[in-house]
């Protein structure tokens, strides 16, 4: 990963930043974005001061212009992305028949456009580079049922896992893999208000066999692998990170 451009997007906190720390301790230059400037700067000062080299963008990647105006100022500094990590989302939660349209868009644009936005934005200066590496941060919601009240977020999930696919196949002729990473319950400001449900935690407990929750830290591995050659001829796939939690 030594010098590889690699922006995060999200990458304040939770998954995006644990991502973020690792590429900068593998001699990445990171690109934190996150739509908060507090966290994505802290992310960034946290990788410079382990010793990485970073900066930070705020932008929101469901906002086509924020997307454009991000790259631009990043091939400014940097000239080229290498890696482009989609990893920001929102989880709102509700039954179908109360949710507000706007939650409904709001995380479809977030967690499905925002990936679009970047993979095109991206993918078009990857491909006049030669070529580059896309990672989705899907979830096991979006290949199993089972995620009561939140049908927004697993459609946008699901949609994330067929985009990967089709991205993979147009872009693998511009020598650009695309694959996706699906985590289970991972240990995050996502996940706080329901790990404060204790029927909820149990029933987690039991579904898991590895009987733990998820670090942001295990999702890393696999992040890496799949941004790395060891990887190169493994495109359009879906990977679970979760224990080996039991889909129901
Ligand atoms: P998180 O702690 O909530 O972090 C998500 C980050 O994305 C936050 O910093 C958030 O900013 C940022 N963000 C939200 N909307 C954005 C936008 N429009 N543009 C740019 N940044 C935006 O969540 P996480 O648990 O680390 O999740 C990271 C990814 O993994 C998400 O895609 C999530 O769906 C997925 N995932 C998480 C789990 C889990 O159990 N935690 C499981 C499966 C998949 P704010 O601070 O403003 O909110």
């Amino acid at each position: 990963m030594k010098d590889k451009i690699v922006l995060i997007t999200g990458s304040g906190r939770g998954i995006g930043k644990a991502i973020a720390l690792r590429f900068g301790q593998l001699g990445a230059k990171v690109i934190v974005n996150d739509i908060n400037p507090d966290t994505a700067e802290a992310a960034s000062t946290e990788i410079k001061k382990a010793g990485g080299e970073a900066i930070n963008i705020v932008a929101d990647v469901s906002n086509k212009l924020a997307v454009q105006t991000m790259h631009y100022e990043i091939i400014e500094k940097f000239g080229r992305v290498d890696v482009l990590i989609n990893n920001a989302g929102v989880e709102p939660t509700g039954s179908i028949l109360t949710m507000d349209e706007w939650a409904w868009d709001r995380t479809l644009n977030v967690n499905l456009k925002g990936a679009f936005l970047c993979s095109q934005t991206v993918g078009r200066a990857m491909k006049e580079q030669g070529g580059g590496v896309i990672v989705n941060i899907s979830s096991i919601a979006g290949r199993a049922a089972g995620l009561r009240d939140r049908a927004a977020y697993v459609a946008s999930k699901t949609g994330l896992v067929g985009f990967t696919r089709e991205c993979a196949r147009e872009f693998a002729a511009y020598n650009i893999r695309v694959n996706a990473v699906c985590p289970g319950v991972i240990i995050t400001e996502m996940t706080s208000h329901l790990r404060q449900n204790e029927t909820q935690m149990k029933k987690w407990m039991e579904d898991i066999p590895q009987a733990r929750l998820g670090e942001p830290d295990d999702v890393t591995g696999l992040v890496i692998f799949l941004c790395s050659d060891e990887s190169k001829y493994i495109t359009g796939q879906a990977f679970n990170v979760d224990g080996g939690k039991v889909m129901s």
